[in-house]
């Protein structure tokens, strides 16, 4: 339980960015100025949304309360769905992900920055593998169809 006073306060700041309210858990944009939750004068506990600056102290709790129980309830279903996720046999792992990631043409994005530091020195293998595959994959639908 977070103890001592708690105030919100407007700052500037010179972004443009998505991010997530911390305290009811959605997305919005921020423009050059958001306020904040600080605990004190120096502690900064959260970002938080226009929404909940716009429905003030108790509606942004009850937004809070709401998102609590969302996630609760994600909770769940999350542990539920790890006991199936475990037994899944065909795993894709990062070697399909380099092969999807590599099988880009110039004129593409390449592949991520990710992918290049777990995989290097195969990057050509992959890219070859990946053509192959999608050469298969192509014949293959043509005689399904
Ligand atoms: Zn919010």
């Amino acid at each position: 339980m977070t103890t001592g006073k708690l105030r919100t306060e407007a700052y500037e700041h010179n972004m443009v960015r998505d991010f997530t309210c911390q305290l009811c858990g959605r997305s919005h944009e921020q423009y050059n100025a958001s306020v904040r939750m600080m605990k004190g004068d120096c502690r900064v506990l959260a970002g938080i949304c226009m929404t909940c600056i716009d429905v003030g102290a108790n509606g942004a709790a009850q937004r809070m309360r709401n998102w609590a129980s969302d996630l609760e309830g994600h909770a769940h279903d999350l542990r539920a769905l790890a006991d199936d996720v475990e037994g899944i046999k065909h795993w894709a792992g990062l070697d399909a992900l380099a092969r999807m990631e590599l099988f880009t043409d110039e004129n593409r994005i390449g592949p991520s920055n990710y992918i290049m530091a777990q995989v290097p020195g195969r990057v050509e293998e992959l890219r070859r593998r990946a053509k192959r595959e999608a050469r298969s994959f192509v014949s293959r639908c043509r005689l399904e169809s």
